[in-house]
């Protein structure tokens, strides 16, 4: 078992390897609406990112729990999300 390597898990389109590394742009703001929303889809969709994603694990945490409110995130949210979870990696 390689329990390192992820599953590729493909979920809204998107594998668990793909939305970890597009983690920080999303963050970012530096993805389209449509890379948005599939990172969204995926997080929202995928429990692999949140477990075993390691140090980016807690930034996905993070971000789900703002996703499962009601209201949209917005760039404020996001940002401030991006910054208070960067601190608590380190
Ligand atoms: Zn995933």
């Amino acid at each position: 078992m390689s329990s390192n390597v992820p599953p590729e898990r493909l979920v809204a389109g998107l594998r668990c390897g793909e939305v970890l590394a597009d983690l920080s742009r999303y963050l970012d703001g530096e993805l389209d609406a449509r890379q948005r929303g599939a990172l969204e889809a995926h997080v929202r969709g995928c429990e692999w990112c949140e477990r075993f994603g390691n140090e980016m694990g807690a930034v996905v945490s993070g971000l789900k729990r703002a996703l499962a409110e009601p209201e949209r995130l917005d760039d404020a949210v996001v940002s401030r999300l991006n910054e208070r979870l960067a601190r608590d990696a380190r």
